[in-house]
C-alpha cells in the first residue's frame, strides 16, 4: 500500500520526567515518517506553554509540527499573542478548535465556537497557517441535531480550514457517510480519520461516554469479557482497529491520524499492520 498521510497526536507533558520519556517516544515515533506530529492545547489555555514548548522542541528535531488551539475562554487579544507566538516560532500548521472548559471554569470568553477562531485566525494572519478543524462522524455530543452539526463543520471550512481531522470513532460507515453529506454540500477539503488504538478497556469506556464514541456492541463485549488480561485486550484492539484503517483506507480516506496518548507501542503496532 502507498504511505497515506498520516499524523500522530501527543499531549503536553507535565513534568520533566514526561518531557524526556515523550523525547524518545517521538524519535521512535519518527521513524515511520508521519507527515507532521499534533500537540494537544488544554481549554482555557492551561497547557499553553507545554504546547508551544514541545511543539518547538519537535520543529527543532527536523519534524513538522502543528500546536492545537482552543479559542474557549480566550479573549481577542489573548489569541492575538499565542498566533504572534506560533508565528515567531516559524509554526505554519494549526489544528483549531473551540474547546471544553473544565466546570466552574468562569467566563467563556470572546469566541464562541471554532469557526469564529479560524475566521479570526485568517483575519490576523492570512494565509500564513495550514488550520485543520474537528469533524464529528458520530456527531458532537453538544451538537442540537446531525444537521446543524455539518453545518458548524460548513461554517468552519468556509471560515477558511484546509482539512479536518475526525474525532474516533470505531464505525466506518459513520465516517463515509459523514464525508459524503460534506461533499454533497460542496467541501471538499481533506477529511482524515482520527484513530484511537485500543489498549485499556476502562481507559477507553471513559473517554468514548466524554466524546461522544460509540464502541460498538460487539467490541465492548468482547474486551469486557477479556477481564484484567491486557495482552488479549490489546490483541483484540489491533485486529479490530487495523481491520477499520484498512477499510477507511480502501474506501477513499486521504489519511489518518493517530492518538498516541504518548505511546510508542499501539501506533506503531497498527501502522506496520498497514504498510
Ligand atoms: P465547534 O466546531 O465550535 O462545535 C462545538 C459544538 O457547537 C458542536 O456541537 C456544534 O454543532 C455546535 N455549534 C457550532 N456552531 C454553532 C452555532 N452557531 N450555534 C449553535 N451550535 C453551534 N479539545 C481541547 O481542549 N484541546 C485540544 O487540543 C483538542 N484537540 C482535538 C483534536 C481533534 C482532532 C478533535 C476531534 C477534538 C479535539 N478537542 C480538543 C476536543 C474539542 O475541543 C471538543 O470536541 C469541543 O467540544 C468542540 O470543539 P470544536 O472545535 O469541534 O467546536
Amino acid at each position: 500500500m502507498a504511505n497515506p498521510n498520516f499524523s500522530i497526536e501527543f499531549f503536553p507533558p507535565k513534568t520533566a520526567e514526561g518531557a524526556e520519556k515523550l523525547r524518545v517516544t517521538r524519535a521512535k515515533l519518527s521513524e515511520l515518517h508521519p507527515k507532521y506530529f499534533s500537540v494537544t492545547f488544554g481549554a482555557g489555555g492551561s497547557t499553553q506553554r507545554g504546547t508551544l514548548d514541545t511543539v518547538v522542541e519537535i520543529l527543532a528535531a527536523g519534524e513538522d509540527s502543528a500546536p492545537h488551539l482552543s479559542c474557549v475562554g480566550g479573549t481577542r487579544e489573548s489569541i492575538r499573542a499565542i498566533l504572534a507566538e506560533f508565528k515567531s516560532h516559524n509554526i505554519k500548521r494549526i489544528v483549531a478548535l473551540r474547546g471544553d472548559l473544565p466546570s466552574g471554569y468562569g467566563a467563556a470568553g470572546e469566541f464562541r465556537y471554532a469557526n469564529e477562531l479560524v475566521e479570526f485566525i485568517r483575519q490576523e494572519t492570512g494565509e500564513w497557517f495550514h488550520i485543520e478543524v474537528a469533524a464529528y462522524p458520530e456527531v458532537h455530543p453538544q451538537a442540537k441535531s446531525p444537521q446543524d452539526d455539518l453545518l458548524a463543520f460548513e461554517r468552519k471550512v468556509k471560515a477558511g480550514a484546509n482539512a479536518a481531522i475526525t474525532q474516533y470513532f470505531y464505525n466506518a460507515d459513520a465516517y463515509f457517510q459523514f464525508v459524503d453529506q460534506t461533499r454533497k454540500l460542496g467541501i471538499d477539503v481533506p477529511i482524515v480519520a482520527g484513530i484511537m488504538p485500543i489498549t485499556n478497556y476502562t481507559q477507553l469506556m471513559r473517554f468514548s461516554d466524554m466524546c461522544g464514541a460509540e464502541i460498538p456492541r460487539w467490541v465492548r463485549l468482547k474486551l469486557a469479557s477479556f477481564g484484567d488480561d491486557s495482552a488479549s485486550i490489546k490483541a483484540f484492539g489491533l485486529d479490530v482497529v487495523t481491520a477499520l484503517c484498512e477499510r477507511l483506507l480502501a474506501g477513499g480516506a486521504p489519511g489518518l491520524h493517530f492518538y498516541s496518548m504518548n505511546q510508542v507501542a499501539p501506533t506503531t503496532a497498527l501502522w506496520q499492520r498497514l504498510v
